[in-house]
């Protein structure tokens, strides 16, 4: 009797030498707690992925990945494909934009229950309109220092061990930004035409910092082309609220802007929501310095 207990004793404790099951590998990581390969953290799409690039720059054992193609844009209506899917093994963190515009993180929460999510505009004044809360909150500078704030504050209480760094890094890069939007309030606090109609809603938060007045949104998200109606009553709109230029961005075709440039008579120009863009932590703040010159020749 004795002699099985102390057997058994010993055996347990072999068990437990070996490691049989006790050390997770990368692949069985379950928690937010940095393991030895390091903390790896995943971000939704493009803007927050430019955003985490500086948060983590330098930092030894954290990576940064993102789930959407750097080119994919805003995320309204994207269905995660099953290889997004399968970029999330092996994640520690899940930071998101939020305020509605991952709508896929039903299908992540479910698969992925134990991974924990960072939401940058979480707690941050944004903007509802007709019921809808609106995401493009990066679009302003201010929003965008907004956002990285609330990541570091985030990812500090989640990964203590590299807080100190996040927030270093954190600091600089808001830093930066503040550089940016000091130019950015230099050029547009003065200029002299304020009504604009724009491509979908991505610059709400931008028109509200800089006290631009969007008098006429021409399509409101991808695929939603206005109708011919839409089209007259938009015309109309921007001929009566004498609109100064109309903003279209990149990613949407451009048949639908130069109709209306044609039939109001009013310049289209080309304004970027930094929604896609190249690998490169400096990247929206360049993208927003080429806004600043499209600005100058549009509002002046
Ligand atoms: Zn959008």
């Amino acid at each position: 009797m004795r002699k099985s207990v102390i057997a058994l004793i010993i055996l347990s404790l072999l068990l437990t030498l070996c490691g049989c099951g006790v050390l997770p590998s990368a692949s069985e990581k379950t928690s937010g707690q940095p393991t030895e390969d390091g903390v790896h953290i995943v971000t939704s799409f493009y803007p927050i992925y430019i955003m985490l690039l500086n948060i983590t720059a330098d930092i030894d054992g954290v990576t940064v990945s993102n789930l959407t193609r750097n080119e994919t844009g805003c995320l309204h209506d994207y269905q995660l494909s099953p290889g997004d899917m399968q970029k999330l093994q092996g994640a520690d963190l899940l930071v998101i934009n939020g305020a509605g515009m991952e709508a896929f993180m039903d299908k992540i929460i479910a698969q992925y229950p134990h991974i924990p999510v960072v939401e940058a505009t979480q707690g941050l004044d944004l903007i509802v309109h007709e019921g809808e809360i609106n995401p493009h909150l990066w679009v302003s500078p201010e929003g965008a220092k907004q956002e990285v704030e609330n990541i570091v504050r985030q990812l500090t209480a989640l990964d203590p061990q590299h807080s100190d760094a996040y927030a270093r890094n954190g600091l600089a890069y808001v830093e930066k930004i503040s550089q940016l939007q000091a130019e950015m309030h230099q050029l547009l606090d003065n200029a002299p035409k304020r009504n604009i109609a724009t491509f979908h809603d991505a610059f709400a938060y931008f028109a509200r910092e800089f006290d631009l007045q969007v008098v006429a949104v021409v399509e409101r998200e991808p695929g939603s082309e206005p109708s011919a109606g839409e089209l007259a009553q938009i015309i109309t709109q921007i001929k009566n609220k004498k609109v100064a230029a109309v903003f279209a961005e990149p990613q949407y075709p451009e048949a639908v802007a130069q109709t209306i440039a044609r039939e109001s008579g009013v310049a289209v120009y080309a304004l970027e929501p930094a929604v896609s863009g190249p690998e490169d932590k400096d990247a929206y703040l360049r993208i927003m310095r080429q806004n600043l010159e499209v600005l100058r020749e549009a509002l002046y």
